[in-house]
This record gives C-alpha cells, sequence and structure tokens, in this order.
C-alpha cells in the first residue's frame, strides 16, 4: 500500500498498517502527539486499517484533533445516554464550531436540562475509567440487529452500509453508528460539559419528527472549557434573540407560526424609525416610493424565472378554486416592473429608481429559522434602478454611496464586501448567457477596483439572474450574513419586454439594478440589536428619556412637566410615577437601556435644571433644562455618530 504525506513524499507500507504505525514509523514523539488521521480529507481512527491515498498525521492540539475530541465526546455521550435510558433512540450526531451535539429521541418524555446532572455524571464515569472505544467492523445484518428498535439508526446505518458491512464505535454497551471517527478511549474527553437542549428535525426537515438535540463541548484543558464558556456567555448576552425578549421587541411563537415574528410596540418604534429614515433618505437620492400587493399571479413568477429557479424557496400558491393561483412573492422585482411598464419609458426617465419596504414570503428551511435574522415573513427595504447600458456603472457606484452614508449614519464599520458570482461548475442553476456573466461580473470587479474598495470574491453566491455585490456581516453567533446587496441583472428586462426609447427614437432594452441597503427589517433590527448590544442610539431606542421624580408627592408635577415638553417635540419620554424606590427606579432605566435617565427633585424643580444619567455611566450632570433640549437635539440630528 503507498501512502503520500503532505510534503509530498510517498512511502509504502504493509498492507493493513493502522495511523499508529504509520506515525510510530516516522517519529516516536509523532506516534505520541497523534490522535488519529486524516485519509484523502476524511478524519480515521488511530487503529483503522489504510488503504491507499493521501495520508496526514493528526495531532492533540490541531483543529482537526480537536475535532476528533469532539466526535469522540459525541459517542460518550451517547454512550451515557444509552446506559441511563435503555430505550433512548438516537438520530444523528456530530459536530459544530463549538462543540458536539446528539439527536435523541424518549418515548416516556424527552431528555431536558433537569438531567444534566445525572448525565454528567455518568460521562464522568465513563470518561475516569478511561473505557475504551474500539473501531468495529459490523456486517450490515447484525448492525441492523443492533439498532432494530431505533428507526433513525436504522435509516443511518442503511445508509452508511457499503459492501454489505458498516463501521461502528463500541464503548461500552453502545455501538455508535454515527460519528465518522473517534479518540481510542474516552479518558481522552478530559474536560467537557454538557449545554444546551433544544428541538432539532430529524435530518432538518419539518415534515419530520423533531428530536431532541443536546449540545455539549469539550476540550484537553480546563483553561480552553472556561474561555469557551466566556465566549458563549458573551454571544448569549449580545444574541438580539435574548435582548429582544429582555427588551421587549418581539417574538415568534411556533405554534402560530415559524418565521413569522410578531413586533411588539419597542421593536416596532426601532423599526418604524428605521423606515422612516431609509424613505426619506431615499427620496432625498432620487428613489421615486410605490406600494405594490405582496400577492400575485402564479404567471407573474413564471415569466420572471422565480417558479424555475426559486421555486422551493417559495411557499406553494393558493388555489382560488376557479382557476386562478395566487401566490406570496418572495422578491419584488416582478412588482416593480409592472411599475416600469406601466408608461412608456423614455431615456429621460432614467435612471428611474422605484423603490417600497416590500413584503416578501420565502419558506425558508425550519432549521434555518433564526430569531429576526431569518424569518418567512420578511418587509425588505427594496428598491431597482431601471439605467441605460451605459449608466449601469455610475448607478452602481452611486448605489455603494448611498450604502456607505447609511452605513456611517448607524455606525456601522465592521462588514466585509464580497463579489458573488456564479458558481462555474453548475451553470444550468443560473441564466444561461456566457457572455452576460462575464461581462457583468467583471464590470462589478472593475467598478469595485476602481473605488479602491477592498473584497473577496465568492463563487456560487449569485442570484440566479446575475452577480451582486453583498455587504457580509457578522452575527453575535459567529456566522456571516448578508446585510445590503447590489445585483446586476440583464434578464428580467428581456424576459419583460422592458424598454425605453432612446435618444434615437427607438427602443433600447434597459438593465435593472436591484439594491436593498438596509437590508429587510427583520434582519437589519437584528443586526442592529446585536450590534448594539441593546443599547440603542437615542435616535433609535424605543423610549428615549425616562424622568424619575425624587419624591412623588412633590415632584411628579414638574417631571410632568418636562415629559409633557419632551413629548411636544416628538421625543419618546415617561414619567416613572411607580411607588417605588428611587434606587430601583434608575437600575430599572438602565436595565431597559434607555438613553437619558433625569431625576427631579427640590433643587431641579426650584431652578428650571434636570439632573441628568446616560445610559451605562455613573456620573451625573446637573443642567438648565434647556441645555438637556440641546443635547437631545443633537443626538437626533448626528444618529448614531455622537
Ligand atoms: P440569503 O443568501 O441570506 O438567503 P438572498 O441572497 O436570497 O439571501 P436576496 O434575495 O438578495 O437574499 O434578499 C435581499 C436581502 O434580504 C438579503 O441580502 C438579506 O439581507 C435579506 N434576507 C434574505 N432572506 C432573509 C430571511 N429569510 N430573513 C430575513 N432577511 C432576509
Ligand atoms: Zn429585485
Amino acid at each position: 500500500m503507498e501512502l503520500k504525506f503532505p510534503d509530498g513524499t510517498v512511502k509504502e507500507f504493509e498492507d493493513g498498517a493502522t495511523v499508529k504505525d504509520v506515525a510510530a514509523s516516522i517519529s516516536m514523539s509523532l506516534a505520541k502527539k497523534a490522535v488519529c488521521g486524516k485519509l484523502d480529507g476524511k478524519l480515521v481512527d488511530l487503529n483503522q486499517k489504510l488503504s491507499d491515498g493521501s495520508i496526514e498525521i493528526v495531532a492533540k492540539d490541531s483543529d482537526d484533533g480537536r475535532i476528533a475530541l469532539w466526535h469522540t465526546a459525541a459517542v460518550v455521550l451517547a454512550a451515557a445516554l444509552h446506559d441511563l435510558y435503555p430505550n433512548i433512540k438516537f438520530g444523528e450526531g456530530g459536530v459544530t464550531e463549538h462543540g458536539f451535539y446528539f439527536d435523541t429521541d424518549k418515548e416516556d418524555g424527552q431528555v431536558g436540562e433537569a438531567d444534566f446532572e445525572k448525565l454528567t455524571k455518568k460521562m464522568e464515569e465513563i470518561v475516569k475509567a478511561k473505557e475504551k472505544i474500539e473501531f468495529v467492523e459490523y456486517d450490515l445484518d447484525e448492525a441492523l440487529k443492533l439498532v432494530e428498535n431505533d428507526e433513525y439508526q436504522t435509516e443511518i446505518v442503511k445508509e452508511n452500509a457499503e459492501d454489505g458491512k458498516v463501521y461502528g464505535h463500541k464503548l461500552l454497551n453502545h455501538v455508535d453508528f454515527t460519528s465518522p471517527v473517534s479518540l481510542e478511549d474516552a479518558g481522552k474527553v478530559k474536560v467537557f460539559k454538557v449545554l444546551s437542549v433544544a428541538g432539532a428535525y430529524w435530518k432538518g426537515a419539518s415534515s419530520n419528527p423533531m428530536l431532541q438535540r443536546i449540545y455539549g463541548t469539550a476540550f484537553s484543558k480546563q483553561k480552553e472549557l472556561d474561555e469557551e464558556l466566556k465566549r458563549q456567555q458573551e454571544a448569549h448576552e449580545r444574541d438580539h434573540r435574548v435582548i429582544g425578549n429582555n427588551l421587549d421587541l418581539f417574538f415568534v411563537d411556533p405554534k402560530v407560526g415559524a418565521g413569522l415574528p410578531y413586533w411588539m410596540p419597542n421593536g416596532a418604534t426601532i423599526r418604524r424609525t428605521i423606515e422612516r429614515y431609509i424613505i426619506d433618505k431615499e427620496v432625498s437620492w432620487g428613489y421615486e416610493h410605490v406600494y405594490t400587493p405582496i400577492l400575485a399571479n402564479v404567471d407573474l413568477y413564471k415569466q420572471s424565472g422565480h417558479w424555475d429557479h426559486y421555486r422551493e424557496d417559495m411557499f406553494p400558491p393558493m388555489d382560488m378554486g376557479d382557476g386562478e393561483l395566487l401566490e406570496l412573492r418572495p422578491m419584488n422585482c416582478p412588482s416593480h416592473i409592472q411599475i416600469y411598464n406601466r408608461h412608456i419609458r423614455s431615456y429621460r426617465d432614467l435612471p428611474l429608481r422605484i423603490a417600497e419596504l416590500g413584503m416578501m414570503h420565502r419558506y425558508e428551511k425550519s432549521g434555518a429559522l433564526t430569531g429576526l435574522s431569518r424569518v418567512r415573513e420578511m418587509t425588505l427595504n427594496d428598491g431597482h434602478t431601471f439605467v441605460t447600458p451605459d449608466q449601469i456603472e455610475a448607478e452602481f457606484k452611486r448605489t455603494l454611496q448611498l450604502m456607505v452614508e447609511v452605513y456611517h449614519d448607524f455606525n456601522i464599520n465592521d462588514y466585509r464586501f464580497r463579489l458573488s458570482y456564479r458558481d462555474p461548475k453548475n451553470t444550468h442553476k443560473y441564466y444561461d448567457d456566457d457572455e452576460m456573466w462575464e461581462k457583468s461580473q467583471r464590470m462589478l470587479k472593475a467598478a469595485m477596483d476602481d473605488l479602491g474598495l477592498e473584497y473577496f470574491e465568492a463563487e456560487g453566491e449569485a442570484a440566479f439572474y446575475g452577480p451582486k455585490l453583498d455587504v457580509q456581516t457578522k452575527t453575535a453567533l459567529g456566522g456571516e450574513e448578508t446585510l445590503s446587496t447590489i445585483q446586476l441583472d440583464f434578464l428580467l428586462p428581456e424576459r419583460f419586454d422592458l424598454k425605453y426609447v432612446g435618444a434615437d427614437g427607438e427602443e433600447h432594452r434597459p438593465v435593472m439594478i436591484h439594491r436593498g441597503i438596509v437590508s429587510t427589517m427583520e434582519r437589519f433590527t437584528a443586526y442592529l440589536t446585536e450590534m448594539y448590544k441593546g443599547a440603542f442610539p437615542t435616535w433609535l431606542a424605543p423610549k428615549q428619556v425616562e424622568v424619575i421624580p425624587v419624591n412623588l408627592n412633590l415632584h411628579t408635577d414638574y417631571a410632568r412637566k418636562l415629559a409633557s415638553a419632551l413629548a411636544a417635540r416628538q421625543i419618546r419620554v415617561s414619567v416613572d410615577d411607580r411607588n417605588e424606590k428611587m434606587g430601583y427606579k434608575i437600575r430599572q432605566a438602565q436595565v431597559n437601556k434607555v438613553p437619558y435617565t433625569l431625576v427631579v427633585g427640590d433643587n431641579e424643580k426650584e431652578q428650571g435644571t434636570v439632573t441628568v444619567r446616560r445610559y451605562g455611566q455613573e456620573k451625573t450632570e446637573t443642567m438648565a433644562f434647556d441645555d438637556f433640549k440641546k443635547i437631545l437635539d443633537h443626538d437626533l440630528e448626528t444618529y448614531s455618530r455622537n
């Protein structure tokens, strides 16, 4: 057997040699460090028999070593569960970016957090005893027998079978057919923690049964585990779903509809502020805002190509019983095309910029739904500019300029530009015109280079109708997602036979630029919530000022007078006149992340002043009420830039 090493050398080994043998043949120290191997890119156990291919020896503290450790921990978790609950069934197990998980199903009540203590103890027992984990080959029949009472594992075993054989990892009474690799014994899972449990559909499909996914993480040193737990805690505190709950911004109730958010008054206030801001901004930049229906005859989406290229993300059409099929729109482009086509357009009308806060529906996979950042009903800050071919580049740059200005107002700095191209290996998924793709991808790149902006390129991320520029931002959970997007489109104008009359009096074909600046209201609000950690700048904060009278009997009138004066200036203000201690009220205002708390007592009342405390600050400042109003004015004029 021949094995190729990362440095390119090829060596001969006896048939049946294991990773361990190979490591030992190189050096004793390598054999000591080795925890598993990687054969042709796939992780393999130390004592797994190898065959011809490229081999890498994986050391303990490498990234692959950690993945192998997490797979091992998943096996330990499953063995412990099996021991505690002999009838438990197992779905898929695996590793995430930060640990491992296993899906379970139990007829007599699911595993929950209340079981974690018992579960942890059992796992500790297995780890301390350094129980062996064997890599075992089974005949398919034999394996099926082992999992005969578990329909999920039965399916997994059948899927994994090759030539009538299946491989598994045996730990105590448990045989795991899910983990691709494991370390030699449970003792290697030195420090671990069972973290949480959440529902997960079998195979990720919402038509399948819901299993309980148990998450955990493991490391070889306590310090690493502590750091990871700290990181998770911080991510949790920033998570827009957590903040959204604490500040009462929104909620989703899967019983009513997964991915269909309800905006509570506080969240709605933030959203309305964003909506007003962006409409005003766009109108001042030459956009014409419209309203169009969210329902349309399915023929519209057949003509646009969405039906052919995007159907799996669309809700099925509603059959009205009289032959009419109505579709919930997944995109607003065909709607804006109707607006374009309503009149004969001349070159003098172009660029024609149509915009809308357009509601749309997409049937996102249930496993992908996340709070407000990935939903099934969303309202996009959408816009379509119709240009002559000569105007594409200038309009693209202008749109980018608008985007940068908006980002500046929201103080968004942490993002990367991505040029999203079609997948050259899968061109059938896209509009079929090689020349168009080459040309427009080149054009985007040239425009970015010309503006001196940095970007990275990604194949397979384009829309089906054309390439795009995406703005990629990070979420609290560490993922990356698209916030803004600018897309070139030569296809839809073709499909809808769009025209304009040129200076030559002849008919010509316009080009469309699709763009979303502040994304969907949902994703943008989720993003801002995480970015500001819930401490919204004054202009966006649901409540901007809280007024607290020192003594309810003596100072409430004055507090109310101030509040009315502020409310008259459109400031979102309230007086905390509850029968509570002042210190408590001040703390509450901090918990609710209200930008300004005004405390007013005798002195303030007599002198027409206020004692101001900014969110997150200990120190207070007493000033004339008029001066406080000036601070507010300044905040509102400068958005987030103060
Ligand atoms: P993604 O790749 O994130 O699914 P997309 O490329 O399909 O998005 P577009 O059709 O370009 O998205 O939609 C415009 C913008 O709408 C996206 O850039 C994103 O910010 C936002 N968006 C898309 N899908 C969702 C969703 N399910 N929930 C919330 N916002 C979304
Ligand atoms: Zn569009």
